[in-house]
């Protein structure tokens, strides 16, 4: 499957700026037609105009989170049909800013996940340990916990992909080494083969620092099936340059 470069914007991006970045990749993808599946999770004071000018481009679209009711009182929020109807194709749901910042649980996330799926979006489920976790040993044990509580019953290849994000390499400019995150990289796959039909096809990104100088190594490990990328996805050259760094499909037996 083609990698996936995921780039979340954010609390960034006025209109002049996000329109005049999210041009420059489109007309980046339709020049140069990257092997790679790009999309792009700006503000949701964005997703109209992007959704215009994406809509006839390979660029999909996705919002950054989304409630888990379809409509009602819920002053502040959207909901995942609303980002549908936008135009969207996926919603990140379970950052792990959204974890910290406002308290939120697996059980919260995995409503949130159903709700997307429910609108026909593909949602991204973040899941990732803290530096202290890590310290401890722990770093396998949360994210399966994680996994088990945020994935709705019916998440399958379909419509959900999984982000491997370490909280302590969020913004941080730490990266986790290539060898832990195949160490994470491969549990997680074990276990979407064991709870979901077809767990194989199921993207798993890593996110944390991604950059266009870290990228081709991260990309190239077993079982990272794209990046989510925060700060660097807010400069076209840098995103441009990690989707670049992406290898492209493998190709599987008897596909032309
Ligand atoms: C993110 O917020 O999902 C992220 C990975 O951010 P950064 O690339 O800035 O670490």
């Amino acid at each position: 499957m083609a990698k996936l470069i995921a780039g979340n914007w954010k609390m960034n991006g006025l209109r002049a700026d996000g329109i005049a970045l999210a041009q420059r990749i489109a007309d980046w993808t339709r020049a140069e037609r990257p092997s790679a599946a790009l999309a792009l999770f700006p503000p949701a004071t964005l997703l109209a105009p992007l959704a215009e000018l994406l809509a006839e481009t390979e660029v999909a679209l996705g919002g950054q989170d989304c409630h888990s009711a379809a409509k009602g009182a819920h002053t502040g929020d959207i909901s995942a049909i609303m980002l549908a109807d936008l135009g969207c194709r996926y919603v990140i749901v379970g950052h792990s800013e959204r974890r910290q910042n406002h308290g939120e649980t697996d059980a919260q996330v995995a409503a949130k996940a159903k709700a997307a799926h429910l609108a026909g979006l593909i949602a991204v489920v973040c899941v990732g340990e803290s530096e202290a976790e890590r310290d401890k040993g722990g770093a396998l044990a949360v994210v399966t916990r994680q996994l088990t509580g945020s994935l709705p019953p019916a998440s399958e290849a379909a419509n959900t992909v999984v982000a491997y994000e370490p909280v302590w390499a969020i913004g941080t400019g730490r990266t986790a080494a290539p060898a832990d995150v195949a160490e994470m990289h491969a549990a997680i796959r074990r276990h979407l083969v064991e709870r979901a039909g077809a767990g194989d096809q199921v993207r798993i990104l890593y996110g944390g620092s991604v950059k266009p100088d870290n990228a081709g190594e991260l990309l190239a490990v077993e079982n990272v099936d794209g990046a989510l990328v925060g700060g660097a996805s807010l400069d076209a050259q840098s995103f441009i340059a990690i989707a670049k760094a992406a290898p492209g499909p493998q190709s599987t037996p008897g596909e032309t």
